[in-house]
């Protein structure tokens, strides 16, 4: 029934969110007869204020009254009048939130990318809302923004905003609901994407991102200033590449590499560092050979400016973040952190981390976004004792990149790698090594169990299997309808109707399932079949509606495949997958006709 208050349920829900470090506010719910419980007249369904209804939250101060524990949870539930429950934006919520109610907007969200950013995505009436972490370089924004259409709630400014999350009611009469597979108990909350943030610093409201820029080709016929040099150089790096015939050829890159050096000693002034200009344009590359690989077909209308500006927000945005500026040189240009202790400058792990192989031995993967360009693609694989040494570690480096040296000065190397002890120049503190610092970074679900690579994900897609072999049949062949516990049911004979978080819940009952691997095994089977999403539908039951993943027989058989362990070209990120442990890092096979070689 419409509007009915699940105590329990909405107490497990308030208990995950604090568990993730959310701050809870508890927001006006809505009576079964459509009231508001505010009390107001005019908030009901069905009249003036209908819009409020069940949306703000109780009394003025609420701000400063959030739940932070399970206790004041329970303290809400005492006197049993119904909420529903938001959480805290801003820099004390720690969290943002990402909503499209139209077309527009979910257009836009798609030209900066965000439509594939894995972070928590629930549902509320027509709308998706995408929550991702709070940075400190929104802090010059306002409460709200709307860049394209994108309703974007801050929460910046001494402003107080919330959201509402799931299992609240809508006014609606449906329930907010996560995105199966997208809940906050499924994934992490992902940092906001560098083109969003962007967009909302810029205060950009208009469609275009950035309305006011000069052609890319500007960058022939005048200075360009510090500040705009990485953008100019990027945007007339990728220009050059979609506008050849054959840019992955090895005689071209050089010449487009060569000329965009120039370029930059005789236009940019002060000119930027030569790695730094070698990087974006090798940025450029790699996002090409992506998107080739992926499908793409080049054609004259990706030269034209709104496509190509398009895919320069992406590569701007990349999640990995490997096109930032790289600020000074050496081993900050490599993406470390550089801090000063004392009169000591030392590093962090900034873009660095690492992977851990659970296999006997167990291996340690070292992940360097800046080094994908090269021969092992950023990740280099080493023992336990290489991985304790400095100078095997630098040795390793050296030859997964074949590129980068980092004991040129091998003490500095060694300070960094293993630490130093407090002294007068450290002001008295040690200072921790890299080595300790990236494993303290190392979150459990980067780690890969044993054979992780096709035979796991064998295992996982012969679970999901297991399950459907339990699908039932509709009840009523005249109007057939899906199972509303979410098990999997063929609703046709060619439809399989089901919810992947419920298939997980019920594997999870009988088999250990790490955090990530279902994500995994769907980004597999996307992959497989060439999609972006699994392909919704929604059935309304007595009690509301609810949406469903709906297969057709390719996709089951998309799903033996994986369970039968065919090798598919899978690279699903942070797998070891498309290597067997052979060939490693040194496989000629992972090297491209395109690669670019920086120096
Ligand atoms: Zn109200």
């Amino acid at each position: 029934m419409a509007f009915e208050f699940d105590a329990d349920a909405m107490f497990k829900s308030c208990a995950l969110y604090l568990s993730k470090g959310l701050l809870l506010v508890r927001v006006h719910g809505i009576w079964p007869d459509g009231r508001c419980t505010c009390g107001r007249k005019e908030h009901a369904v069905g009249r003036s204020g209908e819009r409020n209804c069940g949306k703000h939250p109780v009394g003025d101060d609420w701000a400063s009254r959030v739940a932070t524990t399970e206790d004041d949870i329970v303290e809400w539930l005492e006197d049993g009048i119904p909420f529903n429950v938001g959480c805290l934006l801003g820099p004390r919520g720690g969290v943002i939130d990402s909503e499209d109610d139209d077309e527009a907007a979910r257009r836009y969200r798609k030209s900066i990318g965000m439509d594939l950013l894995e972070t928590p995505t629930w549902l509320s009436g027509k709308s998706t809302h995408q929550l991702t972490l709070w940075d400190d370089r929104l802090s010059g924004c306002k409460g709200t923004a709307n860049p394209g259409g994108l309703e974007v709630r801050i929460g910046a400014g001494n402003t107080s905003i919330q959201s509402v999350l799931p299992p609240s009611w809508h006014r609606s009469g449906v329930q907010y609901q996560w995105k199966p597979g997208f809940s906050l108990n499924d994934i992490e909350i992902a940092r906001t994407p560098r083109s969003l943030l962007v967009a909302l610093s810029n205060g950009a409201g208009s469609e275009s991102s950035r309305p006011d820029e000069k052609p890319a080709s500007s960058m022939l016929f005048g200075e360009i200033p510090d500040g705009h040099r990485h953008r100019a150089i990027l945007r007339w790096s990728w220009f050059k590449i979609v506008n050849q015939l054959n840019p992955l050829n090895k005689t071209n890159q050089d010449i487009t590499m060569r000329e965009i050096l120039l370029l930059n000693e005789q236009n940019c002034k002060p000119k930027a560092d030569e790695n730094h200009v070698r990087k974006i344009v090798s940025d450029c590359y790699d996002h090409y050979r992506k998107k080739k690989e992926s499908g793409w077909v080049p054609s004259q209308a990706d030269a034209e400016s709104d496509a190509a500006e398009k895919e320069i927000d992406r590569i701007e945005s990349s999640p990995e973040g490997s096109s930032k500026p790289a600020p000074g040189s050496g081993l900050e240009l490599y993406g470390l952190k550089k801090i000063t202790v004392g009169k000591i400058e030392a590093y962090e792990p900034g873009e660095w981390r690492i992977e851990m192989i659970h296999s006997d031995p167990p291996e340690i993967i070292l992940c360097v976004p800046a080094w994908e360009a090269t021969p092992c693609r950023g990740r280099i694989h080493m023992s336990f004792d290489t991985f304790r040494s400095a100078p095997k570690t630098a040795a390793a480096v050296f030859n997964a990149t074949r590129t980068y040296i980092l004991d040129g000065d091998a003490g500095k190397w060694q300070r960094t790698w293993k630490g130093q002890d407090a002294s007068k120049a450290t002001d008295h503190q040690s200072i921790p090594g890299l080595m300790e610092l990236l494993m303290q970074k190392k979150r459990e679900e980067d780690d890969i169990a044993v054979g992780t690579s096709s035979l796991r994900y064998a295992q996982l897609a012969g679970y999901v299997l297991q399950v459907f072999k339990k699908a039932t049949q509709p009840r009523d062949e005249e109007k057939p309808e899906p199972n509303e516990s979410g098990r999997p049911c063929w609703v046709t004979p060619d439809e399989l109707w089901f919810q992947w978080g419920r298939v997980w819940e019920d594997i999870g009952r009988s088999h250990d399932v790490q955090a990530g691997e279902r994500n995994r095994v769907r980004a597999k089977l996307l992959e497989a079949m060439g999609q972006r999403d699994f392909s919704h539908k929604r059935h309304r039951f007595q009690s509301g509606r609810l949406e469903f993943v709906v297969f057709t027989r390719d996709w089951v058989s998309a799903l033996e495949s994986l369970s039968a362990g065919e090798e598919l070209d899978w690279t699903v990120k942070g797998g070891v997958d498309g290597g067997s442990t052979k060939t490693k890092n040194h496989s000629p096979s992972t090297v491209h006709d395109g690669e670019v070689v920086v120096a």
